[in-house]
């Protein structure tokens, strides 16, 4: 089986469409959406449109962006330029592009025998992972072989070997492939399509291939001045176009 995995689209459309492009989605058995399909970008409704066309098997999350976005969390938590993101995206979203968004799972979801998925944590949809620590505590508490998360932005693995030692590695900016052990358990972020905060400015995507064993992290190339001009036509913060050209 072969499972595209994509996360953090964040309404980058040029980003997520530049993405669709590279990959053939007909090559592909499950497609899995880790959340925050808006937020921060200028082109909500194109990216959750795409998300609604993708083909075949698709298990897509909300992230804390959807939340706010759709009204289920107040985002007070939020700082000033993502809680105005927000508020735009909100006032943006047709009421069809609103209402998948508010019903998108709560993850984890549980895909199948291997794979489960979740925005931050499988413990707490809204937790960074961050650290071997994070990693430790969810391998204690989730059975899961191979979870994918997203939330952080930065393309990760986390893997706990069978006698319980944790290995970590933060792919940041490189891409690469990492083989799944049949008898460790994983935490994998594919990294973020819309908003990458690695310092690499394309976008990243990844694919699972269970018969062969493999996750691959990639990255895309896309027009991120489109996407900055988009950020201020809207009216949108600055400093929301800016972090794009440097990924963070
Ligand atoms: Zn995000």
């Amino acid at each position: 089986m072969r499972y595209l995995v994509l996360s953090d689209m964040h309404a980058n459309c040029d980003a997520f469409e530049a993405v669709l492009e590279t990959v053939d989605l007909d090559g592909f058995d499950v497609t899995l959406v880790l959340g925050d399909l808006v937020g921060y970008g200028a082109c909500p409704n194109r990216v959750v449109d795409r998300v609604r066309e993708l083909p075949g098997e698709v298990h897509a999350i909300r992230g804390n962006h959807d939340k706010v976005v759709a009204g289920i969390e107040s985002g007070e938590n939020f700082n000033p330029a993502a809680a105005e993101a927000a508020r735009w995206t909100a006032s943006e979203l047709s009421e069809e592009n609103r209402a998948f968004v508010r019903d998108l799972d709560r993850g984890p979801v549980r895909v199948d025998e291997v794979v489960s998925i979740c925005h931050g944590s499988p413990l707490d949809e809204d937790e960074y992972v961050f650290s071997d620590f994070d990693a430790f505590q969810i391998f204690s508490r989730h059975e899961a072989p191979l979870t994918f998360f997203g939330h952080t932005h930065i393309p990760s693995l986390f893997s706990q070997r069978p006698e319980g030692g944790i290995d970590v590695a933060l792919l940041r900016g490189r891409t690469g492939s990492v083989e799944i052990e049949e008898d460790s358990r994983y935490l994998v972020n594919p990294g973020s399509i819309g908003q990458p905060r690695d310092r690499d400015p394309r976008a990243a995507y990844m694919v699972y291939d269970s018969d062969e064993r493999m996750v691959h992290w990639y990255r895309v190339e896309y027009a991120v001045e489109k996407a900055q001009e988009r950020i201020r036509e809207a009216g949108l913060p600055d400093v929301l176009a800016e972090r794009l050209e440097v990924g963070v």
